[in-house]
Order: structure tokens, then sequence, then C-alpha cells
């Protein structure tokens, strides 16, 4: 008796030998690459979903492209510190982290300065 066999990439049965694993090459294939990709694509999706949520909530929180807020009220909201577009330096030494058009510079340990790409080049 032999037990019956699904390829690992679409789940149809396997007619022929019993040792295959797929049902032919294009499976295979597909199979392989879909293994190899998935885990950088998963964090590549992530970081941009970070990316996204942290620019959402500076752009609800900062509705005049300028304007002074506690830190907790970024926190609160879920953003997260670590994930950032890109970093200004303007000549007097502050660092302005961004996520896409919206930045923000901190204060101090509970205030932040937040600014819009626009407001940060208009200066
Ligand atoms: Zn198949």
């Amino acid at each position: 008796m032999r037990a019956e066999k699904f390829c690992l990439n679409c789940r149809e049965l396997i007619k022929g030998r019993s040792d295959k694993k797929f049902c032919g090459d294009h499976c295979r294939s597909n199979y392989n690459y879909n293994q190899t990709g998935a885990d950088d694509l998963n964090f590549v999706r992530n970081v941009n979903r970070t990316l996204r949520r942290n620019r959402n909530i500076l752009k609800a929180l900062n509705k005049k492209g300028r304007t002074k807020v506690p830190k907790k009220s970024l926190s609160d909201r879920g953003f997260n510190f670590c994930y950032h577009t890109n970093i200004l330096e303007t000549a007097q030494r502050n660092r302005y982290y961004f996520c896409y058009e919206m930045g923000y510079l901190t204060l101090d340990d509970h205030e932040v300065l937040l600014i819009s790409r626009e407001l940060m080049s208009a200066k």
C-alpha cells in the first residue's frame, strides 16, 4: 500500500514516485523562493509598518507644521523612537529625526519639538 502524498507548494495530490515532494519543477522553485524570502520580507514589512505608524503619529500631533508636545504623547500613541528614515543636523548641532516628511527634535526628557520637512527647509 502506498501513502498518498501532496505537493508542499500547491497541496495537489502527487502522482508517480512516492519520494517526490512537489508535483513539478514550477512548484519546487516557487516553494523554495517563498521559503528563503519570507523572513526578510516580513522584516521589511514590519519596519515599513513601524515607520508609517510613527509618521502618522507625528502628523496627527503636528497640524500646524511646528509645535511642542510632551514626549509622552508620542509614546502613549505607540511611537517607536528606534525607527526613523533620516536625520537632519543643523549648524547648531540639533539633531532632527524624521519619519518621511515629519520630524521631531528632543528638547529634554519630557518635551519634543515637532516639525514638518516643509518648515524645516524654509528656515
Ligand atoms: Zn504543486
